[in-house]
C-alpha cells in the first residue's frame, strides 16, 4: 500500500511524521509524493490556532474530490493535535473521514489502516504517560539538520493552549535512546540536531536535568550543533547557561515566549512569571552568555488586554529587542481555561491592530539584532544554495542568524568561517574567511 503524508504545525509533528513513516515502512508500506497515487492520505495535524486548523479542513475537502471522483477505495486519516481535541466528533465533522489517531498512538497505524478493510471507521486518540517511541528511530526528510523529541506533552496548562489536553502529560524520553539516536545521525551525515519538547528545559528522567541531558549530547556528538526548543522562561538555570557557554557545539540560541509584556495578563494566562522575572532572566542569560540570540512568541488581544497592557508588552519588547518573535492574535480555542472561563472580548480589529503595532517593532528589533553582527567572522554552517542567487551559498550561525555569502569549493554541510559584511531586514551577508 501507498501512503501520502502532509504535516501541518510545529516542528513537532515534523518530527513525529518522521516517526510515522518509520513505523509504516517497517510494516511494507511504500511512501508516494503524489497524492494521486496513495492508498491512504494521512494529514499529521495543529490545533494551536484556528486559522491554520480552518485551513486543514479545508484541505480535506479538496483532497476527499480524489476519493470521491477518482479512488473510491482510498483511505482518509487524521492524526496529531486535531485527533485528540475533537476526537469521535471529527467523524462528524468530516463525514468521510476512515481513520483518527493521537500523537501517543502512531504504532498502532498500520493495525488500524489494515482492521479498515473489514471496519468502516478507526479511531485511537488514547494519551499516554510515557513515551512510546523510544525504539523508534525517524527518518528525517534530507538536508542538514534533524529534530530529535526529548519528551512530549506539558503540565504547565496555560489557560489558552490546547497542547496539555492534544498531547497530554509530561513524559521525558530515556537518554540512551536519545543519545543512540545522536550518533545514529551523525553517522548518516548530520550536522545538526534539534532537541524538541514542549517544554525542552522541563526534562527529568531519574536524576538527569535538562542541562545534564544537553551536556552528555554535547559531548557524545561533538562535531554535532545541537540547538534546543521551546524553553519555559522560568526554567532557565545557571547550570544551563553554563552548560551553554561551556561547549562550542551548544548554540547560542534561546527561544523564550514572553506571551504578553502585562503581569495581569500573564497571570490570566496562568504562566508562572511576572514581567519583572521574565526581565531578570533575560539579564542573567545575557550576563552569562552575552553574544547569544533570544527569540520569542507574543499574542495580542487575549482576554481583558486593554490598550494599557498593550503597551506594556511593547515597553518590554524595547526593552528587550528580541532578535526575532512569532507574533499572533489571540484565537479562542474550545476545551481551554480561557474558553470556557475568561471573556474573549478583544474586537478582532483591535487585535489585528496591536499585532501589526508589534509586527512592525520586531521587524525593527530583528534589523537591529542583526546589525550588530557586521564586521564579526562567524562559524556558519553551510546549509545549500541560495534560492535567490545560485552564485551564493547560505547558512546559519550560532545565533541561528540566516547568512547568504559567496559560493566557492567549500561543501554543502561544512563549517566555514564567514565575516559578516552587511545585513538586509531579514538576511546577514558575509564573505568566506580563506
Ligand atoms: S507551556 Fe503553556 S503554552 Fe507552552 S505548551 Fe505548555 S501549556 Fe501550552
Amino acid at each position: 500500500m501507498k501512503f501520502y503524508i502532509e504535516t501541518y504545525g510545529c516542528q513537532m509533528n515534523i518530527y513525529d511524521s518522521e516517526i510515522i513513516c518509520s513505523i509504516l515502512f517497517k510494516s511494507g508500506f511504500i511512501k508516494t509524493s503524489n497524492l494521486k497515487k496513495a492508498d491512504i492520505i494521512l494529514l499529521n495535524t495543529c490545533s494551536v490556532r484556528e486559522k491554520p486548523e480552518k485551513k486543514i479542513f479545508n484541505r480535506f475537502l479538496k483532497i476527499n474530490k480524489i476519493k470521491i471522483f477518482k479512488n473510491k477505495k482510498l483511505k482518509l486519516g487524521i492524526v496529531g493535535c486535531l485527533a485528540t481535541h475533537y476526537k469521535n466528533n471529527l467523524f462528524d465533522k468530516l463525514k468521510f473521514l476512515d481513520l483518527i489517531v493521537g500523537p501517543d498512538s502512531y504504532n498502532k497505524i498500520p493495525e488500524m489502516i489494515k482492521n479498515l478493510k473489514t471496519k468502516k471507521k478507526e479511531i485511537d486518540v488514547r494519551l499516554a504517560n510515557q513515551e512510546r517511541y523510544t525504539k523508534i528511530i525517524p527518518i528525517p526528510n534530507g538536508g542538514r539538520s534533524a529534530f530529535i523529541s526529548i519528551m512530549r506533552g506539558c503540565d504547565n496548562m496555560c489557560t489558552f493552549c490546547i497542547v496539555p489536553y492534544t498531547r497530554g502529560r509530561e513524559k521525558s524520553r530515556n537518554p540512551n535512546s536519545i543519545l543512540k539516536e545522536c550518533k545514529l545521525l551523525y553517522k548518516k551525515g548530520y550536522k545538526e540536531i534539534i532537541l524538541l519538547g514542549q517544554n525542552v528545559d522541563a526534562y527529568f528522567w531519574k536524576n538527569m536535568k535538562f542541562f545534564q541531558l544537553l551536556e552528555l549530547i554535547a559531548k557524545t556528538v561533538p562535531l554535532m550543533r545541537v540547538r534546543f526548543l521551546t524553553s519555559y522562561p522560568s526554567n532557565i538555570t545557571k547550570n544551563l547557561l553554563k552548560v551553554v557557554k561551556k561547549y562550542s557545539n551548544i548554540c547560542k540560541h534561546f527561544h523564550l515566549p514572553l506571551q504578553s509584556g502585562s503581569t495581569r495578563i500573564l497571570s490570566l494566562m496562568r504562566r508562572k512569571y511576572t514581567v519583572e522575572e521574565f526581565l531578570l532572566i533575560i539579564k542573567m542569560i545575557k550576563k552569562i552568555i552575552p553574544d547569544c540570540s533570544i527569540s520569542s512568541d507574543i499574542m495580542t488581544g487575549f482576554c481583558t488586554e486593554t490598550q494599557e497592557d498593550h503597551r506594556e508588552t511593547i515597553r518590554i519588547m524595547n526593552i528587550i529587542k528580541f532578535n526575532f518573535s512569532f507574533l499572533f492574535k489571540y484565537s479562542s480555542r474550545q476545551g481551554t481555561y480561557a474558553y470556557r472561563k475568561l471573556k474573549d472580548n478583544v474586537p478582532n480589529s483591535l487585535k489585528i491592530s496591536r499585532l501589526n503595532e508589534i509586527i512592525r517593532l520586531q521587524k525593527s528589533h530583528s534589523f537591529y539584532r542583526l546589525k550588530q553582527n557586521i564586521g564579526k567572522i562567524q562559524e556558519v554552517l553551510i546549509e545549500g544554495i541560495s534560492k535567490k542567487d545560485e552564485n551564493y551559498y547560505y547558512g546559519r550561525n550560532s545565533k541561528n542568524d540566516i547568512i547568504v555569502f559567496t559560493k566557492n569549493k567549500s561543501k554543502i554541510g561544512s563549517y566555514k568561517k564567514v565575516k559578516i559584511l552587511n545585513s538586509t531586514f531579514t538576511t546577514l551577508i558575509g564573505e568566506i574567511i580563506p
